[in-house]
């Protein structure tokens, strides 16, 4: 037997613990998207995506396990556990759009830091999936052998990206900006709940931030650079490089908030090639319009 504590919470299906930024993670998912986005005992979610591409659902089983080009059985299957809307005939209304890693030749999974502004978002490239993607891109500089070889991988894309931006709350505001960085790369992300939000964020950063100034920013230290590597192992003779980013907070106000900012760009790199912010900064830049496309974020019409 079970007891209902009120009938309020029954009709009117608020959560009893909606100040935790989780469920209320939750309510904001499931108002964007149709499903039941169940989480997963490693603290992802499970969804099941919309391919436009390749015109096939896939399901993100976990953060990091993904079934591709389901067949209709399987979706239907899928579907029917995550409560998305199905036809009787086992097609379905809408899912949520995302290029599959196949279509994209990349995972690209964007999170948000629920509870606040920020976002995070984590790029790793396919082994040789240059060929499907738009733009050539050198997905295996882990075999740089020749010196050759080492410059023209500082033109190409490295085979993982993490982009992170996060308000610093006022109860954060004696931290360091190190401290910063080990709050980013440890707090719990989750799927964003408002596509538009981050979309709009994302837009800000590839339009409106400017490069950085050397003085605005520091490298990760290794207990920075111990999480990227638990996020991606790097392959022999790669490492993960990168900065800590706090821009001016006029920057920041055209995002509607009175709190500093702080972004970090990291990439998996050749160890022997020490890079600059400026650097990041750029690949970053090169690599956003591949996001919005990952996502199918469309440009906004004027
Ligand atoms: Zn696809």
């Amino acid at each position: 037997m079970f007891r209902i504590s009120s009938l309020d919470d029954v009709f009117n299906a608020v959560p009893p613990h909606y100040d935790d930024g989780r469920v209320q993670q939750q309510v904001l998912l499931s108002r964007e998207f149709s499903q039941l986005f169940p989480e997963t005992i490693y603290g992802g979610r499970q969804v099941l995506w919309w391919c436009p591409r390749c015109a096939t659902p896939w399901w993100q089983a976990d953060h990091r396990l993904f079934v591709l080009r389901l067949s209709s059985q399987q979706a239907a299957y899928i579907g029917h556990q995550l409560h998305a809307p199905m036809r009787q005939d086992g097609t379905f209304h809408e899912l949520p759009m995302r290029i599959c890693p196949d279509c994209l030749g990349a995972v690209c999974v964007i999170d948000t830091y629920p509870g606040r502004l920020g976002t995070q978002i984590l790029w790793h490239a396919l082994p040789d999936a240059a060929s499907t993607s738009s733009e050539p891109l050198t997905t295996d500089p882990g075999i740089v052998t020749t010196t050759d070889r080492r410059s023209s991988a500082r033109d190409t894309f490295p085979p993982a990206f993490l982009f992170a931006m996060a308000e610093q709350t006022p109860h954060e505001g004696i931290w360091s900006l190190a401290q910063m960085g080990n709050a980013m790369l440890t707090m719990q992300t989750d799927l964003p709940g408002e596509l538009d939000a981050v979309a709009w964020q994302l837009r800000w950063v590839e339009r409106t931030l400017p490069p950085p100034r050397a003085d605005e920013c520091e490298p990760l230290g290794a207990s920075h650079l111990a999480r990227l590597a638990y996020l991606v192992e790097p392959m022999p003779g790669m490492g993960w490089q990168g900065f800590l980013w706090q821009p001016p907070e006029t920057l920041s106000s055209a995002l509607f908030t009175r709190h500093p900012l702080i972004l970090l760009h990291a990439a998996l790199l050749p160890q022997q090639e020490p890079t600059t912010i400026f650097h990041l900064y750029t690949l970053w830049q090169r690599l956003l319009p591949r996001v919005f496309e990952a996502a199918q974020w469309e440009e906004p019409h004027a």
